[in-house]
């Protein structure tokens, strides 16, 4: 299973993520980490990086094409992978396709987790975590109302300056405006599974595994 998971802040992308690794046995690649790790092994794609991210430039689409290549053919992810913060635009789209032709493979699916901008603010902005452990809560407005302590050590909570209200509408915006063109994209390639991501946890599972199975089923007949 080759995917593309998208998803805003706050929709539940981390979560999924570790069922989708558990049920398929594939890797998540993070291009974020990615990255991190190449300049960590001082390889040359990773003395390139390290020359954009010094000099606080953008890595340009063809290197970031190069490294995802390079890790896809490392050997855990020889049956498939789940590529998390790539493509961002439309052109790295495309050049992602280019990528994996050469490879002989291909985007199976893309899944996008669906979630109104009023229910990821909602989400968002009642995220507090915790001062000692930082371990992170969700809480309801009533709940938050008289904030309770950490579970695990009596830590305090405090709510990060990123998941502010009117910070949350801003980094959800951002998302929304840079996705919406993949979305288009994906779709008019028969690609997108357009998830519910306003369901529990568990039935957002349910409802990946069973579409995946599903394509698995038809990917002998197409
Ligand atoms: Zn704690």
């Amino acid at each position: 299973m080759n995917l593309i998971l998208f998803g805003a802040p706050g929709a539940g992308k981390g979560t999924q993520t570790g069922s989708l690794i558990e049920t398929y046995h594939i890797p998540a690649i993070a291009t974020g980490d990615i990255l991190r790790a190449q300049r960590r092994a001082g390889s040359a794609l990773g003395e390139q990086v390290k020359g954009y991210m010094d000099r606080g430039e953008l890595v340009p689409d063809t290197l970031m094409i190069d490294i995802i290549r390079t890790r896809l053919q490392e050997p855990d992810a020889r049956n498939g992978f789940i590529l998390d913060g790539f493509p961002r635009t439309v052109a790295q789209a495309e050049a992602l396709d280019a990528m994996l032709d050469q490879l002989g493979r291909r985007v199976d699916a893309v899944i996008y987790l669906r979630v109104s901008r009023q229910v990821l603010i909602d989400r968002l902005s009642h995220r507090y975590c915790c001062r000692t452990c930082g371990a992170v809560y969700t809480f309801t407005p009533q709940q938050a109302r008289d904030l309770p302590r950490c579970t695990t050590d009596g830590g305090e909570l405090y709510q990060r300056p990123d998941d502010r209200p009117e910070i949350v509408a801003h980094r959800i915006d951002v998302f929304l405006t840079h996705t919406a063109p993949l979305i288009d994209y994906y779709s008019a390639q028969h690609k997108l599974e357009n998830i519910d991501g306003q369901m529990s946890v568990d039935e957002v599972r349910a409802d990946i595994t069973r579409r995946l199975s599903a394509l698995r089923k038809g990917a002998g007949s197409r």
